[in-house]
């Protein structure tokens, strides 16, 4: 079949909640993908950093095949040997104390909220139903009703109400708004440390420190998501690194599976994901033993091949190229590792026909919102292979 082919049946068999580029992917290995067609194409997105690892990591590939044929799913009605060495190595490489497993982002995201909101209750002492949470502008935690709830992007939520309430939004970036934003009922604050769906929006320096602190002076916890910018992504293990804080909860996704399945976590202290006792919280799939066992070899591909440390070397590497690049279009560069938004200026008319230019140059982004394309190729990435996509960039800026 041919890519108008398959083209034509997922338009006409599925729904149309997505805009993809027109390529469709049938192979990938390392950071390069192959469309049925047979072109080759540099994987310029890494599945918003699900990929970090690369495409079909051969040791994945064999830890998938191995605990396939040993146990795949017990449900957690019954133990298995996988979920408590994930959660203790989980523990030792980030220094928290506690691990509750999940699927997608989005569930360690609603996670998170019950164990913030039971927190508040049980500990704080916040009164029933009273819990209010802090979130910030142009955020993105993700799809569920609660979720899209609290999103400032009208689509998200347009025709999906009524939403949960106990969601307080502050402008992202501005430290005295947040300040006003906190009472006595105030159980977390909830927030990206860069807003990769928002543009790559990275906060003033010392904006995290700031927010930790008013977190601490409330009694409120400090929330971060770090689906995204973490696991080595931004530059660091965790985004949050770049400033000196602890986080009382930090939920982790994407890259944890390095793209194999989806299994996402929440880490925090005793004190936070304490509060739930047997019942209250639960997922069929959860802390699988064949995500688990995904999982724990995800992490050690990000800290054996030195992701965190890559990722920035070559970040600064690559955002110096990019700074060379002509200024007719781009409004501002902004990136924490191989985590880059190029913003664009109103008359380069959106950042969608440089992503199709790109596209047939054989690089696959994909812009975020209308004006910024974002690059965030794996971290297995060589700067070889870094110089290959600058000329193609370059090319695509000098003749757009
Ligand atoms: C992708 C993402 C999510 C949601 O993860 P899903 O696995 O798609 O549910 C939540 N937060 C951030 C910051 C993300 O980038």
């Amino acid at each position: 079949m041919t890519t108008r082919e398959y083209i034509a049946l997922e338009e006409k068999y599925g729904a149309h909640n997505y805009h993809p580029l027109d390529v469709v992917i049938n192979r990938g290995q390392g950071v390069w993908v192959y469309d049925v067609e047979g072109n080759k194409y540099l994987d310029f997105l890494s599945a918003y950093s699900a990929v970090n690892q690369g495409h079909c990591h051969p040791r994945l590939v064999k830890k998938m095949q191995e605990q396939c044929q040993q146990i795949t799913l017990t449900s957690r009605a019954f133990r298995n040997d996988q979920l408590p060495l994930l959660c203790k190595e989980l523990c030792e490489l980030t220094g928290f104390a506690r691990v509750l497993p999940m699927n997608s982002g989005a569930e360690a995201v609603e996670t998170a909220i019950k164990a913030a909101r039971k927190w508040g209750y049980t500990v704080k002492g916040v009164a029933k139903d009273q819990a209010e949470i802090i979130v910030f502008s142009n955020n993105f935690h993700g799809r569920t009703t609660t979720i899209v709830g609290f999103s400032s992007e009208p689509q998200y939520r347009e025709g999906f109400g009524p939403f949960t309430p106990g969601f307080i939004m502050a402008p992202y970036g501005d430290i005295a708004a947040a300040k006003k934003a906190f009472n006595k009922n105030t159980v977390a604050i909830m927030i990206e440390p860069i807003q990769g769906e928002g543009g790559i929006l990275i906060p003033p320096d010392g904006y995290l420190q700031e927010l930790a602190a008013l977190c601490k002076q409330h009694n409120a916890l400090f929330m971060l998501d770090e689906i995204q910018s973490g696991l080595g992504r931004s530059g660091k293990l965790f985004a949050y690194q770049y400033e000196d804080v602890k986080p009382d909860v930090v939920i982790i996704g994407k890259a944890l599976s390095g793209g194999f399945l989806p299994v996402s976590a929440v880490l925090a202290g005793d004190a936070v994901l304490g509060v739930f006792k047997p019942g209250d919280h639960g997922s069929t799939f959860g802390g699988s033993p064949l995500a688990c066992a995904i999982a724990r070899e995800a992490l050690r591909i990000i800290v054996e091949e030195k992701l965190p440390e890559r990722s920035f070397e070559l970040g600064i590497y690559f955002r110096d190229k990019l700074n060379t690049l002509d200024k007719k279009y781009i409004r501002v560069i902004r990136g924490k590792g191989l985590f880059i938004g190029i913003e664009l200026k109103p008359e380069a008319r959106g950042a969608r026909r440089f992503c199709e230019a790109l596209q047939k140059e054989g690089l696959l982004c994909k812009e975020t919102h209308e004006n910024v394309i974002r690059f965030a190729p794996p971290l297995v990435i060589t700067k070889e292979e870094l110089d290959w996509a600058f000329v193609r960039i370059k090319k695509v800026f000098d003749t757009i």
